[in-house]
């Protein structure tokens, strides 16, 4: 069984956990010419003695002031970076203001905060005021209001309870996705079996909105043929122009929700898109659970590996080109001296590229191992359907047996046994003569008589 019948992605993590929904209601209003945030909080009975916000962005938090039972609103005592209230016997609701585009200016870090000219980008963990010692399975939803001519657009997951809203627990809060506050341009896409909303910030772009369209419709039908759907239930894709011919700065962030972010160079023509692998990649980091920092080689050697495999698939990229990337770029990843193990060496050559080595092993195994019926493709389903996409956080031990078992073959545990902790070498020529690649002084060969030459085919097309 190749593909599963049901749903790829999992429901939204609401239902998930023991949290009462609306524990924490925020009504949120932004205003562009001061870029600040006025937030209403209404907090059920027992939350909300102390508050607090992301330690970095406390210092643009002002005028909080609570209101017990219906009373009159007192000031709240600073207390370090928490905020002294008299909530907690009784519902209550609080008052403050975030400068938001002070702290952006300030910040100038897309993961707390940063100013983008007209836009600001921050994510919720910034600007939401939280009870100190609230569970971290505790919901938090807010709704935010705008001006006309102006947006709000997050990647955090939409209230299943009150679809007007987002709704996120306290502990994915921590790493809430990209969000943005101004006048952005919302970008109609069609994208089957991904739901997938588009906004673009101010700024001319030699790009036609039908190229941008094209460009975002194919890379989100190479990651929904890789993933047999796409990773996540949503996602927000912002374009944030820069300057120059290339997309680049590409990230992405999800906890509680998906965001990708990306610098969309103003003199970016078709070709460029044409060319440009930066917007799968992040895609296909949203098919991998987040997990702990020494194993960032998982999440970034996944995206390496797969982003050409996904393009072939869906005929944007020729298998000869994509080997001649992976060939290209493999050797990067083999220890060099003095290297430990992938959890143990954080160089770029062995996160991205040792991580891509560690994924075409696990792939040319898997395939060997169950007579060309699996790939590594139906053990990254298997944990898709488990749960295991971005916007969870997962030991990577669980992520890679949950892997395992869904191929019926035991190869990725077992080799990050072999890879994890000590250098393993690996004949990189060796490997590419039994795939039948060849490098020849005209570019790459592929020989069909090669021993492995089904798994190298399947490897591109899904299917012996
Ligand atoms: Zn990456």
């Amino acid at each position: 069984m190749a593909s599963g019948a049901g749903p790829l992605v999992p429901a939204p993590s609401e239902a998930r956990d023991g949290g009462a929904a609306g524990a924490l209601d925020y009504h949120v209003k932004y205003t562009q010419a001061d870029r600040v945030l006025s937030v209403e909080l209404a907090l059920a009975a027992g939350l909300g003695g102390r508050l607090e916000v992301d330690r970095a962005g406390a210092s643009w938090v002002r005028g909080v002031a609570w209101s017990r039972g219906g009373g009159a609103f007192s000031p709240a005592k600073k207390d370090g970076a928490t905020f002294v209230t008299g909530c907690g016997p009784a519902p209550c609701v609080v008052r403050y203001t975030y400068r938001l585009g002070e702290a952006a200016k300030a910040i100038d870090d897309v993961d707390t905060a940063s100013d983008e000219r007209e836009v600001v980008e921050a994510p919720p963990s910034t600007w939401l005021l939280v009870p100190s010692d609230a569970p971290q399975s505790t919901r938090a939803r807010f709704h935010v209001e705008t001006e006309p001519g102006v947006s709000f657009a997050t990647g955090v997951y939409r209230s299943v309870s009150d679809p007007s809203a987002w709704e996120i627990s306290l502990d994915d809060l921590q790493t809430s996705p990209y969000t943005v506050f101004g006048p952005l341009r919302r970008l109609d896409v069609t994208t089957p079996r991904a739901g997938l909303e588009v906004v673009v910030a101010p700024g001319a772009l030699a790009a036609s909105d039908a190229e941008l369209r094209a460009w975002i419709e194919n890379a989100a039908r190479s990651v929904v043929g890789y993933f047999d759907g796409f990773p996540t239930p949503s996602a927000l894709l912002v374009l944030l122009p820069g300057r120059g011919p290339w997309v680049g700065g590409g990230r992405s962030l999800a906890g509680g929700g998906a965001t990708v972010l990306l610098r969309l160079g103003d003199t970016a023509k078709k070709h460029h898109l044409d060319e440009d692998w930066v917007l799968v990649h992040e895609m296909v980091h949203l098919g991998f659970p987040s997990v702990a920092r020494k194993h960032t080689w998982a999440e970034e050697g996944l995206a390496t590996y797969v982003e050409p495999i996904a393009r072939v698939r869906a005929g944007l990229m020729s298998e000869a080109d994509a080997w001649a990337s992976l060939v290209q770029g493999l050797p990067n990843g083999l220890p060099k001296q003095g290297d430990k193990g992938l959890d143990r060496t954080p160089t770029w050559g062995r996160t991205y590229w040792g991580g891509a080595l560690f994924y075409l092993l696990a792939d040319v195994e898997i395939r060997r191992a169950s007579q060309n019926a699996r790939g590594l493709e139906h053990a990254l389903r298997g944990i898709l359907r488990a749960g295991g996409n971005n916007a969870s956080r997962w030991p990577l031990t669980e992520a890679l047996d949950v892997g395992d078992r869904a191929c019926g073959v035991r190869v990725l545990r077992p080799l990050h046994a072999r890879m994890g902790e000590a250098p393993m070498p690996v004949d990189l020529p060796a490997l590419q003569r039994s795939l039948g690649v060849r490098v020849e002084p005209s570019g790459i060969r592929l020989d069909d008589r090669a021993e492995l030459a089904h798994v190298r085919r399947a490897i591109m097309r899904g299917a012996p």
